[in-house]
């Protein structure tokens, strides 16, 4: 076999390899799986701002029924106030009104505050229930997920013996090229993914770029590995 004939061989299978090897990487169920580990993931990301959410408002309904509590006690007190003053004759009409006056800003601030407090708590209850939620089609996923899994696994059992040979052959070609050439045709890799050519009316198929004719004789002599003075390619005649 010529040299020609044997890097277009070992092109070929190196194609064929990743191929195989692509294809196991992205068949219909695995494209799935990844899909489904995203959803479940952003799940878990969600249910994680909620809780984080929900124990920041706990926190602060906690805080604002304190605060609720002794504004209520000086109401109380504020009333039994009043209540003497009403008693008490010597109690000026301006006193009572500022203690009437005090009482009704208090009444504002208490109203509000148990405003804000049952709307936290329907928050809360709001946000339970989406957790609950979100967990519970998290569980359909989440069997989806195993079983797509558990195809997955399947088909990489089928498949890796195929992609193993096929490394294998890659391999044993690679041992019958030269070190050179083999060295040069994976410097050649790092730019284009097929570093192999041919001639087709003078231009190299790789870039489409005539060739000096130099380069064609040398291709046509097929004696010598020949590169495209553009690309870099190895243009070798393909046979057969
Ligand atoms: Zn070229």
């Amino acid at each position: 076999m010529t040299n020609a004939e044997m890097i277009w061989k070992y092109q070929d299978a190196e194609n064929e390899f990743e191929r195989l090897r692509k294809e196991l990487e992205n068949t219909p169920e695995r494209q799935k799986l990844r899909k489904l580990r995203r959803v479940l993931q952003e799940q878990s990301d969600k249910i994680k701002g909620f809780e984080a959410g929900l124990k920041e408002k706990e926190e602060q309904i906690e805080a604002d029924a304190a605060k609720l509590e002794a504004l209520l006690k000086d109401y109380d007190l504020e009333q039994d106030d009043l209540n003497i003053m009403l008693e008490d004759e010597e109690c000026t009409a301006e006193e009572l009104t500022e203690s009437r006056k005090a009482m009704e800003a208090l009444l504002e601030r208490i109203n509000a505050l148990k405003k804000s407090i049952t709307a936290d708590q329907e928050w809360t209850r709001s946000t339970e229930a989406a957790i609950k939620d979100t967990y519970s089609k998290g569980a359909k996923i989440k069997r989806d997920y195993e079983a797509a899994k558990t195809v997955v696994e399947t088909e990489k059992m089928e498949r890796q013996p195929i992609i193993d040979k096929a490394e294998r052959e890659l391999k044993m070609l690679g041992k019958q090229l030269s070190p050179e050439v083999l060295k040069r045709y994976e410097t050649i890799k790092k730019k284009h993914p097929n570093p192999v050519a041919s001639l087709n009316d003078n231009r190299c198929t790789g870039c489409g770029m005539s060739v000096s004719m130099t380069a064609v004789r040398k291709f046509t002599a097929g004696s010598e590995l020949v590169e495209c003075e553009n690309c870099g390619r190895l243009i070798c005649r393909r046979e057969g």
